[in-house]
This record gives C-alpha cells, sequence and structure tokens, in this order.
C-alpha cells in the first residue's frame, strides 16, 4: 500500500497530491463495517408475548355487545352515563390536537395510552343491530351525531359509527324524526288549472 501511495506522489504531473491523498485514504478503503455485519448474522428477535389486557385479536359479535350493555358488569363500570362521558385523553402539552388520532389499534393490539371509549372496551362493538350503543352517540336536542371532538372517538371508529347509524335508521332500529315541512301547493300550479 505505502508502495503504491510513494509511486502515486511521486507522479505529480499526472495526479495532484491532494487529489491522491482523497482518493487512498483508509475511510474510503474500508467497505464493511463489522458492526454492521454482526447486526445482519444474528437470529431475528422472538416474538413478545402479547398483553392479555390490549389484545383485540379476538372480534366479539354484537350479541355479545347486547348482553354486555345489559349485564352488571356494564353498570358498575359506567353507570348511567354514556360510555364516552368520563373519557380524557393523554396528549402532549396543555391544548389538545384538533382531531383525534387515526386508529387506537395496530396489528390486532391497542397501540396507545389512552385508546378511545370504543377500542378500550372490547365488548363495545358498532353495529346497526346495537342501537343501544349508537344512541349514546346521537345527541338528543337535535338528532346529530355527536362530535368526534366531544366523544373523543379515534377517526377510524368515528366513521364506523357513521356507517352504522346510517344503516340503522335504514334499516329502522333506530327511530328519528323528519322534519316536517309545510308546503304551499298554489307555487306548483296556477289557479287556472285548478278551475
Ligand atoms: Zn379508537
Amino acid at each position: 500500500m505505502s508502495l503504491i501511495l510513494t509511486a502515486l506522489r511521486g507522479t505529480n504531473a499526472i495526479f495532484r497530491t491532494s487529489y491522491t491523498n482523497k482518493v487512498l485514504t483508509p475511510r474510503c478503503l474500508s467497505v464493511s463495517s463489522p458492526v454492521l455485519s454482526d447486526a445482519e448474522a444474528t437470529p431475528d428477535k422472538p416474538k413478545k408475548a402479547r398483553d392479555p389486557a390490549k389484545d383485540r385479536s379476538v372480534k366479539h359479535s354484537y350479541e355479545t355487545s347486547i348482553r354486555y350493555l345489559a349485564s352488571n358488569a356494564y353498570h358498575t363500570t359506567y353507570g348511567t352515563d354514556p360510555v364516552w362521558k368520563q373519557y380524557r385523553r393523554n396528549h402532549k402539552g396543555a391544548i389538545p390536537p384538533r382531531k383525534t388520532r387515526k386508529t387506537c389499534i395496530r396489528y390486532q393490539q391497542i397501540a396507545t395510552g389512552s385508546p378511545c371509549p370504543i377500542c378500550r372496551d372490547e365488548y363495545l362493538v358498532l353495529d346497526h343491530r346495537n342501537p343501544e350503543l349508537l344512541k349514546q352517540f346521537i345527541s338528543e336536542h337535535n338528532g346529530a351525531v355527536l362530535s368526534y371532538s366531544k366523544t373523543g372517538l379515534c377517526q377510524k371508529k368515528h366513521q364506523e359509527l357513521l356507517v352504522s347509524i346510517a344503516r340503522a335508521k335504514n334499516f329502522g332500529t333506530i327511530t328519528y324524526d323528519v322534519p316536517f315541512r309545510q308546503y304551499d301547493y298554489s307555487e306548483w300550479y296556477k289557479p287556472d288549472s285548478n278551475a
């Protein structure tokens, strides 16, 4: 190596010394670092056992959810309040983010410290055949669906809520009032045509 260096330094007519120094630095010659190769050689880490409290791989049916809503366990947990009433989200700083998080469950597991009211309780199933749960997210004053800023639902569950409420209204499991409107039919018919 030293012989090559000295030979190259000698031939200043062809190569500038600064150029040869740049090319033949030991850092450039080292191709692979031993740290990386060791990391590649190690076998994959064994998978961690899932926390059963955070595991959401099992999907419960809406019948189970209906029975849960009528059970003592539900009443001792929530009382007569809606499920979102006592929920508070953890966030950085004093001002909460404008939108709720995209989803609380990733890879069939709860991936956040404060999952939304639906994600945190696996027995709450949003379904159009489960009207007692859906009614908790409908305003009693004007019949509108409550905003996620009030209920704290994540964006994924809020979309599911909107779909199941629309389906429930179509299926008739949720009744709602259509606003009554007085029509003045004289606007459509001329007075001569009635006569
Ligand atoms: Zn959620």
